[in-house]
């Protein structure tokens, strides 16, 4: 990280690990169009193919209400599991390096067999060290205005936060975040249209 960026960390010094293990990543991703909107990049509910960004118009459904059952809304709408490079406006989820980056664009990193492809941008937040809800908010005060854009819908599809983190109003501890991040994060296998047929 160059010392520009560094100048940008919060109080809590924290920066993203930057040798990641080469075993988190998908090794053939689903396209990019399976799963991203084509109109706000954000990810699909992909059993529907409808946008997780209340704002955009491909969010909304075209069956009323009470067209469908209460088990296919759960099946149809179940949040989708993060995956390398999902993004939510300027921020974009690294799952080699368990970050969330501002700007973040697709940059090839290391040499030979650790040759990877992370994301990099203006300012990232390691999500390794956000273990409860103080460390939450520090983050959503600290990023500064222009960066909270979208930034509360990634933390809600990272942490699920009112489940996690604040369930209640009570402060709840995430033992394990790394642990916890690969658990919520696609991989190999999870096909995102395997429920689909
Ligand atoms: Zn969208």
């Amino acid at each position: 990280m160059s010392q520009s960026q560094s100048q940008t960390l919060p109080s809590n010094n924290s920066r993203c690990n930057n040798n990641p293990s080469r075993s988190k990543s998908e090794p053939n991703p689903p396209s990019a169009s399976a799963r991203e909107c084509s109109v706000c990049g954000y990810a699909l509910y992909l059993n529907v193919a409808r946008c997780t960004n209340r704002d955009c118009p491909k969010h909304g459904r075209k069956d009323g209400p009470l067209a469908i059952t209460a088990d296919r809304l759960i099946r149809d709408f179940e949040p989708p599991k993060l995956f390398h490079g999902r993004r939510w406006k300027k921020w974009v989820f690294d799952a080699e390096r368990l970050c969330l980056v501002f700007e973040g664009r697709p940059t090839v990193r290391g040499e030979g067999a650790n040759q990877y492809t992370g994301f990099f941008g203006s300012y990232e937040i390691d999500l390794e060290l956000i273990r409860q809800s103080s460390q939450l908010l520090d983050w959503i005060f600290q990023v500064g205005h222009h960066r909270l854009p979208g930034l509360l819908d990634a933390f809600y599809s990272i942490f699920n936060p009112q489940r996690n983190l604040c369930s209640g109003g009570a402060n709840k501890i995430i033992a394990n975040p790394t642990k916890f991040l690969k658990e919520r994060t696609a991989t190999v296998g999870d096909s995102p249209l395997k429920d689909a047929a």
